[in-house]
């Protein structure tokens, strides 16, 4: 079995490595279509029992991840034991990496001006074979939302990053899927600002 369930959320039992190497695989399909992963933490395990939308969210994911150590713990003493944490960050780095070999696209949406900007710049300096297909900040206006997925239409890139905290942008990707032309998209918390230093 490939899965197994931990407070009633389905996890993945690859490992970090495995993970990166499923959605490279998912990307490396012609006509890949939209994989949302999910790296899950409890706050989101604990959340998801009194939320519907974040029930289906976790139900619709191409891939959920245990982002905790608790949940890898839970996995052992329920006897169907997930591998380790694979955290969006490590996920995040994997992808930068075989991106930059294979020329994958990123698409940089979140955190502040400054460090969004910052992360950029830092990625394609480290990945030069990979390119940034286009970015936003994320103290943006509701207002500015039409705009912005305009924009990641636009660009189609291979991989949208969104750095918005945790479950907002799963919740912001889930309500938006069918107009975002991206083969995959992840929520990665603070990993812009780790980035950026
Ligand atoms: N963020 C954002 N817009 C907001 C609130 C937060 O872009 O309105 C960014 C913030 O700058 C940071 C990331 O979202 O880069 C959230 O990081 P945090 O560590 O709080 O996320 P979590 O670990 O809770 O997912």
């Amino acid at each position: 079995k490939q899965t197994a369930k931990v407070m009633g959320v389905t996890f993945s039992k690859d490992t970090l490595a495995g993970t990166v190497k499923t959605i490279i695989g998912h990307l490396d399909k012609k006509d890949a279509d939209y994989m949302h992963i999910i790296t899950c933490n409890p706050e989101i395990v604990m959340a998801s029992a009194h939320d519907e939308e974040l029930r289906n969210i976790l139900g619709d994911a191409g891939l959920v991840t245990a982002d905790g150590i608790g949940i890898v713990l839970a996995s052992r003493w329920l006897g169907d034991p997930l591998p380790e944490r694979v955290t969006g960050f490590d996920i995040l780095m994997g992808l930068l990496e075989e991106g930059g070999r294979k020329g994958y696209s990123f698409y940089l949406f979140g955190a502040d001006p400054e460090t969004n900007a910052k992360a950029a710049e830092v990625i394609s300096a480290k990945y030069p074979g990979l390119r940034i297909a286009g970015r936003q900040h994320g103290y943006y206006k509701p207002e500015e939302e039409g705009r912005i997925i305009g924009e990641i239409a636009a660009a189609k890139p291979d991989i949208l990053v969104v750095a918005l905290g945790a479950p907002r942008a799963e919740r912001w990707l889930y309500r938006n899927r069918a107009k975002l032309p991206v083969r995959a998209a992840m929520g990665v918390g603070g990993s812009l600002d780790v980035i950026a230093g």
